[in-house]
């Protein structure tokens, strides 16, 4: 098998590296390794910071967000930050994303890079515009205090700034007005987060009728205890960490670590100088951390309503990614029995979608469906990601592939969900209305979602 996964960048030194490395048993060891190779990747990335293809991308952003692409403008502003030399620049990417956040409900993280934007040096006569983006995003999360605190805050960057009276008074008006909360048509379509009745006793996220199974050959996994009927609910879970996308090259996670590393010291954050021993181990951790999140953590997506005068439809957006703690025992299928539906974008259900037998291990598809891809294909992303070879059933799907994109073509579907239920519950059952029931009896939205304007 040929080596997928390289520790080191592509150097002249590359291979003598991958050697010691691949002998080294923890990764504190691997990290010293790292640390003394001194590579030079390490000062190349530092020096990335570029005002002027951040201004670029940023400028690129705002033609996005004023065509309401929030997700593209988000991408541009993600790059904007990253490129951005600390200051104005910095300042006014945060700022710009912070109003895409706030336009895509993701109040928590629009009031993370207002801070940010005010920290950096955003310039003074503009504070009042962040001010008045944050009292909007407390009150959409019911932090009533938050918001009077920051109407004051507001009002005092209004100090010494020459507006027009009429236009303070329409912002103030805006914010008094922000008291009540405006219901949207769609609400009525969207379930809330589902609850496990009977949870299990050691793993409170799944229900009693699953267990977690070892075996030495597949480590562990879920397995069910009892026949369970298609559309059963099986799981629900809160992520252990989650980020946003953004659109960065794949980096290797030994450069990773050691950027990050390379961050921390230089911002102070251990109030001291490490040695090489130190170093390596705190670097450890960060590996172990990055390669957990390679390997482990599944896309966040959220429900999209695209509307226009005969009908409404829904597609699934991706909103970035999250590692849940049990969820992430799940064993691996091209044709899996289970699958993941999201409550305010980032609660997991976990439901299953086809029958299951009792003592059958549940299982979710990592990224490879055998109706997105071919068997060779699946292959080799299962084992450049997880390092395993995938002998699932789907291996003999050949034929029937062709029938499902068959299937596919005729279904008159009311919710044309963009995403993967409809294609495990459609399919293997070519009887298009039972692949509606289903869809819909599986498909209960979450309750978090924007109407994308079109
Ligand atoms: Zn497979």
């Amino acid at each position: 098998m040929e080596k997928c996964v390289y520790p080191f960048a592509e150097t002249d030194e590359s291979s003598e590296l991958y050697d010691k490395f691949a002998t080294c048993d923890n990764d504190f060891d691997r990290m010293k390794i790292a640390y003394q190779f001194n590579p030079s990747f390490v000062k190349a990335k530092k020096n990335f910071k570029n005002d002027t293809y951040s201004e670029q991308h940023r400028e690129k952003g705002n033609k996005k967000f004023a065509e309401t692409k929030f997700n593209d403008a988000l991408l541009h502003y993600n790059v904007a930050i990253r490129y951005a030399v600390v200051g104005k620049n910095l300042s006014l990417a945060y700022s710009n994303r912070s109003a895409v956040l706030f336009q895509i409900e993701e109040y928590e993280c629009c009031l993370r890079d207002i801070n940010m934007a005010l920290e950096v040096g955003y310039p003074k006569e503009l504070e009042y515009k962040l001010y008045y983006r944050a009292c909007k995003s407390y009150k959409a999360l019911g932090l009533k205090d938050k918001v009077k605190e920051c109407v004051k805050k507001f009002k005092k960057s209004l100090d010494g700034i020459e507006m027009k009276g009429e236009k303070i008074e329409k912002l103030l008006k805006d914010l008094l007005a922000i008291t009540t909360h405006k219901q949207d048509n769609y609400s009525h379509l969207f379930s809330r987060t589902p609850k496990i009745q009977i949870p299990n006793s050691k793993f409170p996220s799944l229900t009693h009728d699953v267990v977690v199974h070892y075996t030495e050959e597949q480590g562990r996994f879920i397995k069910s205890t009892k026949d369970l009927a298609i559309g059963q609910l099986v799981a629900v879970e809160k992520p252990f960490e989650r980020v946003l996308d953004c659109d960065s090259e794949s980096m290797i996670s030994t450069q990773e670590a050691l950027i990050i590393m390379d961050c921390l010291e230089t911002a102070g954050y251990f109030h001291k100088e490490l040695d090489l021993d130190e170093k390596s181990w705190c670097a450890g951790l960060i590996y172990r951390q990055s390669l957990i999140f390679e390997t482990n953590a599944v896309g966040t997506y959220e429900a999209v309503f695209k509307e226009n005068d005969s009908a409404i439809s829904i597609k699934h957006c991706n909103t970035g990614s999250a590692v849940y703690n049990t969820l992430s025992l799940l064993n691996h299928s091209c044709s899996p029995n289970c699958c993941f539906v999201y409550y305010n974008d980032d609660v997991v259900a976990l439901k299953t979608i086809r029958r299951v037998k009792m003592n059958d291990p549940l299982t979710i598809d990592y990224g490879t469906a055998f109706q997105d891809m071919e068997a060779e294909e699946r292959q080799k992303k299962l084992w450049c990601q997880y390092f395993f070879n995938c002998d699932c059933e789907a291996s003999a799907f050949g034929e029937m592939k062709q029938s499902w994109k068959f299937s596919k073509k005729n279904e008159h579907i009311i919710l044309d969900c963009m995403n993967i239920f409809e294609k495990y519950t459609l399919w293997p059952n070519h009887d298009i209305n039972l692949g509606q029931d289903l869809l819909r009896k599986v498909w209960s939205i979450g309750g978090k979602h924007w109407i994308a304007k079109f």
